[in-house]
């Protein structure tokens, strides 16, 4: 049932600003609802996303699953997946023509593989819809008046509105934050979540773009542990096994200046002890080859010989000459290989910041403010980030959802 026919104004175009908007002005076509963009590229993260191809959300249906995979928010987001989680995502483009597909790992892309699919299905919805777009005017200051609250643009014009989205991304410093503090909201420190370590070490220079499919990492002195995919870069390592790691530890991490060491199993769920024994067993087996010419785990050949003289085994020797104790030192290096991390760089695939509104401070049924009323949250701008894998997406549509919705004033079911 429509109650009014408020003023809403959107503040960011991200993926978050859009989501709210359209729910916004389809839940109640009175309502009078304006998104502002302070750039002249609108959804430029969904556009880059996921490579080219935009990971829309993942096939993980459950919402108890869905939580664990946010190191920030999974708690507060539990009941607001109930309310819309991955299948209400993607029914909701299939309503508006855009099918996704469902990758190996989960991980769910338009058909097309084309992130441009997804950024034109919101900006044509938000136009059917009536949202009005203005850009490049960003919002420069909010302020309660009187009826409402007043907003400052940066091209100098204010205006008056009911209620107010703060959805401005997650960027360090965003002016998102600081309006949000100005009226009363705590921000938790930004720092990056998902990142790829640096690490200098002769085990892996030179064999960029290598990789494993089931590693197994962990941080020495923490419980930060994950395992998944492990790829070798020109820098050090990344895939789902560093990230995963990055966006749990992102905080302790930071503490410690990007400074540390990460242990890395390369034969997931294997001990040393049961890796000596696989050794001793692969001795037996290949009594006369050289050890670099085959190896037990299905590593990458040149990995493997890395290993090798890592454990101080030359690659020509024959297994019958490797003595128990060199390989006891290879199994070291297989399953818990010590690494040194310097520092951090950005994943190019994703990446995402925690920190932002503390989320104790927000109605996760509604996105609202619980120390402002009329002003909500949704998206990047929350002390929220997923792991990588379209997790990030999910939350920003949820939460625009939810903030939409309850921002129109229609009577929630
Ligand atoms: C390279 C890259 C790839 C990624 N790939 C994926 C992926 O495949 N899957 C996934 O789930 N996540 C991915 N992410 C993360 C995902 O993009 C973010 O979590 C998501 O975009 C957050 O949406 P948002 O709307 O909260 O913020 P944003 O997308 O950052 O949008 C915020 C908008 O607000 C605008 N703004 C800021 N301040 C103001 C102001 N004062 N006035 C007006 N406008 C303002 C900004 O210009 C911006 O357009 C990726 C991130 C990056 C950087």
């Amino acid at each position: 049932m429509v109650t009014t026919a408020p003023r809403v104004i959107v503040v960011g175009g991200g993926a978050a600003g859009f989501f709210a908007a359209i729910a916004c002005a389809e839940a109640n076509p009175a309502a009078r609802v304006v998104l502002y963009e302070a750039t002249a590229h609108p959804l430029a993260k969904v556009r880059v996303s996921g490579g080219g191809r935009c990971n829309v959300t993942h096939a993980c249906p459950e919402p108890r699953e869905l939580v664990k995979r946010y190191p920030r928010g999974g708690r507060e987001l539990l009941g607001a997946f109930h309310r819309f989680g991955p299948r209400d995502t993607i029914a909701w483009f299939a309503a508006r023509g855009v099918e996704l597909k469902t990758e190996n790992d989960g991980r769910m892309f338009p058909i097309t593989d084309d992130s441009g699919t997804i950024v034109d299905c919101l900006r044509r919805t938000a136009d059917q819809a009536g949202v009005k777009i203005y850009m490049p005017i960003g919002v420069r200051r909010i302020e309660r008046g009187e009826a409402g609250f007043d907003v400052e643009f940066t091209d100098n014009s204010v205006g008056e509105f009911d209620r107010v989205l703060i959805a401005t991304g997650g960027t360090k410093g965003s002016a998102g934050q600081t309006i949000a503090a100005q009226l009363g909201h705590t921000i938790e420190p930004p720092v990056p979540s998902l990142f790829t370590f640096h690490i200098d070490d002769p085990r892996i220079r030179g064999l960029e773009g290598l990789s494993v499919p089931a590693a197994a990492t962990s941080v020495p002195g923490t419980k930060l542990k994950d395992s998944g995919g492990l790829l070798i870069t020109h820098w050090g390592m990344s895939g789902p096994a560093i990230l995963k790691l990055s966006a749990w530890g992102a905080r302790e991490l930071s503490e410690r200046g990007y400074k540390f060491n990460v242990v890395v199993s390369w034969a997931e769920g294997r001990t040393v002890a049961q890796t000596h024994e696989t050794l001793i067993a692969a001795r037996l087996a290949n009594l006369k080859k050289q050890i670099a010419t085959w190896n037990p785990f299905a590593l990458p050949a040149r990995l493997w010989e890395r290993l090798i003289i890592a454990a101080g085994i030359t690659p020509e020797t024959v297994w019958t000459s490797v003595s128990n104790n060199s390989l006891h030192a290879l199994a070291t290096q297989v399953a818990a290989a010590e690494f040194t991390v310097e520092g951090k760089s950005l994943n190019k695939e994703e990446f995402v910041t925690c920190g932002g509104v503390r989320l104790r401070e927000v109605d996760f049924k509604t996105m609202e403010s619980r120390v402002c009323p009329g002003l909500h949250f949704a998206g990047e701008v929350l002390d929220i980030d997923g792991i990588t894998g379209g997790f990030n997406f999910q939350a920003a549509w949820t939460t625009g959802w939810l903030a939409g919705r309850a921002m129109s004033g229609v009577e929630q079911t």
